[in-house]
């Protein structure tokens, strides 16, 4: 089968990865899952794991096939597997566990102690077939399109997981700041409308993505290459400040809002990453700030992101390509010219 394959780590995305023939993936334990992939999404993660970002993070031997936002119809199954049989539409969360250690047992699937991440650690799902296992597929009800819903296996799951923990402190007034309208932001926004009564403000230098988070159900957008974000959020929230802040950029500018931003007691969530928090502790100490950092998500909330597609609570703008332009759309990311999210068809 054709594989889009990572050989050498390379800032150069013209010739990240090489499509070649590998053998099919069978399911080699009871548990295992083969699926003939529909969709795979590609992210910026996949841009960081080619520069090799994520070498020190996580055990990587290549070549490896790279592609974690995965979505297809089921070919194999193990002798033991019960939750899907062949022909049945799954999205697949990004981790395969193991279902025994005590995160799992606690639902913290991101924290097992024994997890694989095809398309960071093994061979993922650009690609016509993907191994993985019970524990991570989750089948898809009627009228889902595969293809449409794959970049919600990672993108959607991380801004739900981020999203769902902002809620919790939003109450009916309070204000939240979006920052970052793309992939995941565009998702996360989406997830605040549907899940709390907030007021949504929403940053991006981009028009088109201010114009994309309006049409989304943000209530104000701002532009922060022309507009002072504090003063605006402090207009907006009578001095108050916002009580989460969602970065969905993880850049130096963007760690930087929180404290200009937040009401007392507030949080900034960092999804996006690539640059540093530079803030003095006593500025942390005295507004009660925190930084939380944001990991995928769990089994049970991709479920819940499904359900919230299935609603019609959440769209998703993709675009398809061909599994042999893989190397053109890593370009395209890298120069951010891809709007709402990538989707390859192998
Ligand atoms: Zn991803
Ligand atoms: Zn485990």
């Amino acid at each position: 089968m054709h594989a889009a394959r990572l050989h050498e780590y390379t800032d150069d995305m013209s010739e990240a990865l090489t499509i070649e023939d590998v053998d099919r993936p069978t399911p080699t334990a009871s548990d295992g899952v083969v699926v003939d992939i529909a969709g795979a999404g590609w992210c910026q993660t996949d841009n960081h794991v080619v520069e090799g970002m994520w070498e020190e993070y996580v055990p990587q031997d290549l070549p490896m096939t790279l592609g974690h936002e995965n979505a297809g119809h089921v070919a194999e199954v193990g002798e033991e597997v019960t939750v899907v049989e062949e022909g049945d539409p799954v999205i697949c969360h990004p981790v395969m566990t193991c279902g025994t250690c005590r995160p799992c047992r606690l639902g913290e699937d991101m924290y097992c102690e024994n997890v694989a991440f095809p398309g960071l650690t093994h061979d993922g799902g650009f690609a016509e077939s993907l191994l993985t296992n019970e524990r991570a597929v989750i089948p898809l009800p009627e009228g889902t399109d595969p293809t449409d819903i794959a970049p919600h296996a990672d993108a959607g799951i991380t801004a739900y997981h981020a999203v769902k923990k902002a809620v919790a402190e939003l109450n009916p007034g309070d204000t939240a700041v979006v920052v970052g309208v793309g992939g995941l932001g565009h998702i996360g926004l989406q997830c605040l409308d549907a899940m709390s009564a907030a007021t949504v403000v929403a940053l991006d230098p981009k028009e088109a993505a201010r114009d994309l988070a309006s049409d989304l159900g943000a209530h104000h957008t701002v532009d922060p290459s022309s507009e002072d974000v504090a003063a605006v959020v402090n207009d907006l929230t009578d001095d108050r400040g916002a009580k989460q802040v969602v970065d969905f950029v993880g850049a130096d500018e963007t760690t930087a809002l929180g404290p200009d931003v937040l009401a007392s007691g507030g949080d900034h969530h960092v999804v996006g990453y690539g640059g540093h928090v530079h803030e003095p502790a006593q500025t942390l100490v005295d507004g009660e700030f925190a930084y939380r950092g944001t990991l995928v998500g769990r089994y049970t909330e991709l479920q819940e992101l499904v359900a919230l597609v299935d609603r019609g609570d959440v769209e998703l703008r993709t675009t398809r390509y061909d599994l042999e332009d893989i190397n053109t759309v890593a370009e395209k990311l890298e120069h951010g010219d891809i709007e709402g999210r990538a989707v390859l068809t192998p």
